[in-house]
């Protein structure tokens, strides 16, 4: 596995992929880890959870530096990314323990109540885009209910995936409660179906999540499924428009625009259309490209070559098919993963850039009737991920109830918080990471009624 610097094209490291006699010692070692690991107490689990966000902090620069190497995030992005880790871990540690408790509920048994137990051993399939985010987003309600983890990273991330294993073995979690393993889809495969694994989580495109929940789903092993977006920023007559073009611009190009819950599909009413398009394009070129461990630049490049090459071609068939580039939509000069920011006008339905999930810093803007036509512009895709909704308006819960989504973010943008479920509907996925369902997402919830 090569992990390859996506701002320089240099290689950084290789490394030996784990074969089967390894994979095999791995999930031996989980399954005994899992016997110990499950009794321990809830404090026991909370502490070290909140060693692990200490050695996040004490680190940060390292990590961070590491997952810009890796993969190009914005230096001051990934040191970012570094503290909502070692949020996400305090916030479990903090909150695990009453969420997981047992429930009472009356019955006609004399008490009744469910608990929740872990399940075993949960393998996580994780991405390169947030490559610490996405993993202790998963981790630290998993460990915190008792569950032990194996991590199959993104191949272009192993440098991230190792360390990560490297930070839980640091925060005394032991032995065999959290591995990475480093191997390729076929191998991934047979961990899906091998009887110690008892779950899986993912998190990448909708085509990873269909290929590893058909191969759980034949082993009858639950998934939760957090796959790709084309969120909706739905701009209404009566928005604040200035705010939504600054927001609006922030949605689209955090992480270099590489986000599931990235605002991707700017749609505007007609009447404020044109004043919108002018105030975005205004945020859209102030934003600066470049080299990402510079503590001044917005947008690095793009994870992979083939990775800008696709978004190129998206953008291409798009102003073939009648779209019109505002700005950008040419690849830049910087170098071949690099793609700038880049405004689409005139998108409509039936178009690469609207039907399909766009990763990277292009804003698909689409010009709607009314509110009524734009909130069925927002809903004819096949994801359902997030929405952001701009209006002053007070009356907007039947917009919501609208709106198909996971998640619909007001006079905002969506973003993940530890404190609030997280997850998507149709080609988005299904079940729910983060908050209280976040811990049940991978327990056995047991119910008890005593006589
Ligand atoms: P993938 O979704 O293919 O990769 C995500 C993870 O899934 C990686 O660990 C990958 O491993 C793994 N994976 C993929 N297919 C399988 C399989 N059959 N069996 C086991 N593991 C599998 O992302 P890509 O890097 O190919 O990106 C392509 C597009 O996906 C992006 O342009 C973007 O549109 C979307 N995407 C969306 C993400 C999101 O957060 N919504 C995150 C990443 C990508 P490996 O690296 O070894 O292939």
């Amino acid at each position: 596995m090569k992990s390859i610097n996506p701002a320089t094209q240099t290689l950084i490291r290789e490394y030996p992929d784990h074969n089967s006699e390894d994979v095999e010692e791995m999930l031996e070692r989980s399954s005994r880890a899992f016997r110990d690991f499950s009794k321990t107490s809830f404090d026991q689990r909370a502490d070290m959870l909140n060693q692990a966000a200490a050695v996040l902090r004490e680190k940060k620069e390292q990590w961070a530096r590491l997952m810009t190497e890796e993969m190009g995030k914005p230096i001051k992005e990934a040191r970012a990314e570094v503290e909502k880790c070692a949020w996400v871990c305090e916030h479990y540690a903090e909150t695990g323990a009453q969420g997981l408790k047992p429930k009472k509920i009356e019955t006609d048994a004399t008490n009744s109540w469910v608990q929740f137990q872990p399940l075993g051993t949960v393998l996580a399939v994780m991405p390169w885009n947030f490559p610490f985010w996405q993993v202790f987003r998963f981790a630290a309600p998993t460990l915190m209910a008792g569950n032990t983890a194996l991590l199959k990273h993104a191949g272009n991330v192993s440098g991230c995936a190792l360390a990560i294993e490297e930070i839980f073995a640091q925060a005394q979690v032991p032995d065999g409660v959290f591995q990475t393993l480093l191997i390729d889809h076929d191998l991934a495969e047979k961990v899906i179906k091998d009887r110690r694994v008892h779950a899986v989580s993912l998190t990448g495109s909708t085509r990873a999540g269909r290929a590893v929940a058909s191969v759980a789903g034949q082993a009858l092993k639950p998934t939760l499924l957090e796959l790709g977006g084309s969120d909706p920023f739905i701009v209404l007559a009566d928005a604040n428009l200035e705010k939504a073009a600054k927001e609006a611009t922030r949605a689209r190009c955090l992480n270099s625009g590489q986000s599931c819950i990235a605002a991707k599909r700017f749609i505007v009413v007609d009447e404020v259309h044109d004043e919108f398009i002018h105030l975005f394009r205004k945020e859209m070129r102030a934003l600066k490209i470049g080299d990402p461990t510079d503590e001044s630049i917005d947008i690095g490049p793009q994870a992979r070559v083939d990775l800008a090459e696709a978004l190129h071609e998206q953008v291409k068939a798009s102003i073939a098919a009648g779209a019109v580039a505002l700005m950008g939509g040419e690849p830049s000069g910087l170098g071949p993963a690099f793609y700038p920011p880049t405004i689409i006008s005139r998108v409509d339905p039936g178009m690469s850039v609207f039907d399909e999930e766009t990763f990277g810093p292009v804003a698909a803007v689409i010009r709607a009737k009314n509110t009524d036509h734009a909130i069925k512009l927002a809903n004819q895709t096949e994801y359902g991920l997030g929405a952001s909704l701009w209006t002053t308006s007070d009356t907007i819960q039947p917009l919501v109830d609208a709106i198909d989504s996971g998640h619909v973010a007001i006079n905002g943008i969506v973003k993940s918080d530890p404190r609030l479920p997280f997850g998507g509907i149709k080609d988005s996925g299904y079940g729910r990471e983060l908050g209280e369902m976040g811990l049940h997402a991978f327990v056995n919830a047991k119910t008890v009624a005593d006589f």
